[in-house]
């Protein structure tokens, strides 16, 4: 072999007693066949097998196989972010003249893919009532396809019945998908509740470093994997190796990050209520909570994301009481080791429920600093709420 050819041409190398704890990292976009008529019927290698990057590699399989495994499922398939994976159970589902139901607290972006991809396309959707359980029965059309859950509901923390809603989906022959990323797999399964696709954004718990983008669908049904796998290569949706190992690594520390947060949540949660500072806690544990009980039901615990809502006060007020924070940091996005608080705004996200409260929403996500200074932080927040407002004009 001359040096040109010896440049493309990588030396075999042995891997003998080489033994990792961990998937390598393998990319590819070609994979290469044995002889010409393996290459010839490569497509019969189906959805499992390999036949080019794009369609999955050994690091992207071992992350989908252990996502399979924790969600009890049969198959998962990996997108680039958890709205595309909301995204790809949608387009592969819907046809012209059918339509989705979506509770109102859905993660906003979902009905705007509704609004303005769906519809222009003769996809129809509704919102529901999140805690409408089993009288979900009484929104169905002929030519209702889909019910969407989400639980607990963005921001506003309504947890679902979600086997009354299935119960009714079964029988009337309407499939069923829930997010289940506030939850994770480690504590709400949605597919051992009867959901046929349950879906998380690994970009929160699992990335869990604020630094990795990722979507996940898992379901226990063979042909809803194909439909599934026949969208993402008709539209070309792969995933990035690398972003997979980042996942891998996450899910490793995810057991002992997913607990310590939840057990701080909760109890700021129970302190915040005990204050008497906020006007409402929107945690399951907190009494008041839309639908705790079944999260009591179903749930074998609580992330590190919960909301409060404030006692009404002026804008700039909470501007500045918010700036005063110093461990905090103020971010969309949650899950991450750092802790997160973000204002909401609701308004002209609910259509059938509406949003009565007049205080703004604060959403916290609780990260790994030192609880002693975060709950600092807290009171901080507090005290600056509660300080008399300055007068007008007046300079500092
Ligand atoms: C963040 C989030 C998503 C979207 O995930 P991305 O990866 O940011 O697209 C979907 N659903 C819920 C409940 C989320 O919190």
């Amino acid at each position: 072999m001359k040096d040109l050819s010896r440049l493309v041409h990588q030396p075999q190398i042995s891997q003998e007693g080489f033994a990792s704890l961990n998937t390598a990292t393998y990319r590819a976009s070609t994979i290469v066949f044995d002889n010409a008529e393996a290459y010839a019927r490569r497509k019969y290698r189906g959805p499992d097998g390999y036949s080019y990057g794009l369609h999955g590699t050994p690091t992207s399989r071992t992350l989908e196989a252990q996502l399979t495994a924790l969600e009890g499922g049969e198959r998962t398939v990996l997108v680039p972010s958890g709205q595309c994976a909301i995204a790809m159970v949608f387009a592969t589902l819907l046809r012209p003249g059918e339509e989705v139901l979506i509770p109102d607290t859905v993660y906003p972006p979902v009905r705007g893919f509704c609004m303005n991809y769906l519809a222009p396309r003769g996809i129809a959707h509704r919102a529901y009532d999140p805690l409408i359980g089993a009288k979900i029965e009484n929104l169905l059309k002929p030519d209702t396809r889909l019910i969407w859950m989400e639980s607990p509901g963005s921001t506003t923390m309504e947890f679902q019945d979600i086997a009354a809603i299935v119960g009714v989906a079964r029988k009337h022959g309407v499939l069923t998908g829930c997010d289940n990323t506030w939850a994770t797999s480690l504590l709400f399964k949605p597919l051992s509740h009867g959901v046929d696709f349950s879906m998380q954004a690994l970009t929160k718990y699992v990335g869990g470093h604020s630094d990795l983008l990722l979507g996940a669908v898992t379901v226990k049904d063979i042909g809803h994997h194909r439909a599934l796998k026949d969208t993402m290569r008709m539209m070309g949706i792969g995933v990035s190796p690398d972003d997979c190992q980042l996942a891998l690594r996450g899910l490793q520390t995810m057991g002992v990050r997913l607990a310590h947060v939840g057990c701080v949540a909760r109890e700021f949660a129970q302190r915040m209520a005990a204050s008497g500072k906020v006007s409402r806690v929107l945690h399951p544990a907190i009494a008041g909570c839309p639908g705790a009980s079944f999260w009591k039901r179903d749930f074998s615990g609580a992330s590190g994301v919960f909301s409060v809502v404030l006692r009404p006060c002026a804008p700039d007020v909470l501007e500045k009481a918010l700036s005063a924070m110093k461990i905090f940091s103020i971010g969309a996005s949650w899950g991450g080791t750092h802790s997160l608080v973000a204002p909401m705004s609701i308004e002209g996200d609910r259509t059938v429920t509406p949003w009565t409260e007049s205080g703004a929403i604060l959403r916290f996500s609780i990260g790994l600093e030192d609880p002693d200074d975060l709950w600092a932080d807290v009171e901080t927040l507090f005290s600056a709420l509660a300080a008399p407002p300055q007068a007008s004009g007046a300079s500092t």
